[in-house]
């Protein structure tokens, strides 16, 4: 595995990265100095709440910079990359609103203050519940599939409601290079899958028995496709908008959902690419899209918040194995699952801290760094050349603000960390505020039956 040195974003066109490794330093040794890392607290997630807003006005400003004067713009989050009810408030007060896609995430949203006109419903198998809820809360909802718009037909029928309806659809362009996250494959779940027989003709007559259809929705992402598929997708998605409205005669589709699934660099600290270098290039591919006819859904979630989160943890014991150096941490795959199971496809930096939560120096020795559950492949990083961690350091996990500590797999019954966003203070400080707080024993065992201790024997 390559050299993962976690090093300042050298030669970066991008002004925020700089900051943001600074910020993170200091975050972690003030963590530290705080006791919010210690023997007692052996692992957190940290977010960086500067460097969230920052991305929040960057996104804002990428889109506001190719679009016609006056277009409506709704840039709506996707809650399941970073599901914690702070987080979506933050992002709402950046002038980000919510994409979800279950009854929780919904709810998550809604104790975040996120307006129903700034929440987006996409998932593939929506009850009618769910779908009765949204439509009451005036939530914009694509539906998945033929099925569901029958269900949504029955809905609109019996009930007035104000929210945006469209499609989604699946432009079928090919998958990027992680398939679990490819969601433009042929045989992709997602979506009406447009270049199937008869399938585009279908939509076309869907959108024209149903004046209330107005939006469009392609999401095809995600982690590792090119910018130039994903740019050819929503070109697709573009294509089938004008033909429908040309169909119709009339401007019936207002909206198009463009989805999220920006590429994270987790390579480096730079940020790459931009919003402002895949907006510029939608510009170009698409620029019908943006010369004010139709209103524009972005549905960003990894690129947003990954590189604002550091999951850090102690190193419990230094040892060695067949002349391997090993760190066991308390970082594995309860907060790392993906790169935990998927090493090959998601790999993480890792920054060793001393003892005090100051960068770790010294010769860099090929070493394993290891988490605490019980089984072989529970490392964060194997064969990394990193300074030595030894007993007492530190070992952070960077780039993990998406889909990684806020996504706790139960694995060993090992506790949720505690997660908290960071500042800078007036006095030069680092300012801490809780958001999730550290999941202890007893909840454990409330949430693992342990109010119904003698069910099974009394069967
Ligand atoms: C997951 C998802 C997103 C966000 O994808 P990212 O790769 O995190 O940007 C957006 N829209 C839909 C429909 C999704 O399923």
């Amino acid at each position: 595995m390559k050299d993962n040195g976690a090093g300042p974003a050298a030669g970066t066109g991008h002004p925020g990265d700089i900051g943001r490794v600074t910020r993170r330093d200091e975050a972690v040794r003030s963590a530290v100095e705080q006791g919010l890392l210690g023997p007692g607290a052996p692992i957190v997630g940290l977010l960086d709440v500067v460097g969230i807003r920052d991305s929040a006005a960057e996104l804002r400003a990428a889109f506001d910079a190719v679009v016609a004067p006056g277009t409506p713009v709704l840039h709506a989050f996707a809650v399941k990359a970073t599901p914690l009810v702070p987080v979506l408030r933050l992002l709402s007060e950046a002038g980000i609103g919510a994409e979800v896609a279950s009854p929780g995430e919904l709810a998550l949203a809604r104790a975040a203050g996120v307006a129903p006109e700034r929440t987006v419903l996409d998932s593939p198998a929506k009850t009618p519940a769910e779908l009765r809820e949204a439509l009451a809360l005036g939530i914009a909802v694509n539906a998945d599939s033929p099925q569901e718009l029958e269900r949504i037909d029955g809905l609109v029928r019996t009930t007035r409601t104000d929210s945006p309806l469209g499609i989604r659809v699946n432009p079928q362009i090919g998958a990027g290079s992680i398939e679990a996250l490819s969601t433009a494959t042929a045989t992709s779940k997602f979506g009406v899958a447009l270049r199937d027989e008869g399938a585009r003709a279908w939509v076309v007559r869907a959108y024209a028995e149903r004046p209330w259809l107005t939006r469009l929705h392609a999401h095809s992402g995600s982690q590792g496709m090119p910018l130039s598929l994903m740019a050819r997708g929503i070109a697709e998605a573009y294509t089938l908008a004008e033909e429908i409205n040309r169909h119709v005669g009339r401007r019936q589709i207002d909206t198009i959902d463009i989805g999220g699934g920006l590429h994270v660099n987790f390579d480096s600290d730079v940020t790459t690419p931009t919003y402002a270098q895949y907006a510029r290039l939608l510009a170009e591919a698409v620029p019908g899209l943006f010369d004010g006819r139709y209103g524009l859904v972005t549905e960003f979630g990894r690129s947003l918040l990954a590189k604002h989160g550091t999951v850090v943890a102690r190193v419990e014991y230094a040892k060695s194995a067949g002349g391997r150096a090993v760190a066991v941490t308390h970082a594995g795959v309860q907060v790392a699952t993906r790169t935990v199971y998927a090493p090959a496809s998601w790999p993480l930096r890792i920054a060793a801290y001393d003892a005090k939560g100051h960068p770790k120096k010294g010769p860099e020795v090929v070493q394993d760094v290891a988490g605490p559950a019980c089984f072989a492949g529970d490392l964060l990083a194997e064969g990394r050349r990193l300074p030595l961690l030894e007993q007492g350091d530190y070992a952070a996990a960077l780039d993990t603000g998406a889909y990684y500590f806020a996504h706790h797999y139960a694995y060993n019954s090992l506790a949720r960390p505690g997660v908290y966003g960071y500042a800078p203070g007036e006095d030069g400080g680092i300012r801490f505020a809780l958001v999730r707080k550290p999941q202890t024993v007893e909840e454990i065992v409330a949430e693992s039956g342990g109010e119904h201790t003698g069910a099974l024997t009394a069967l």
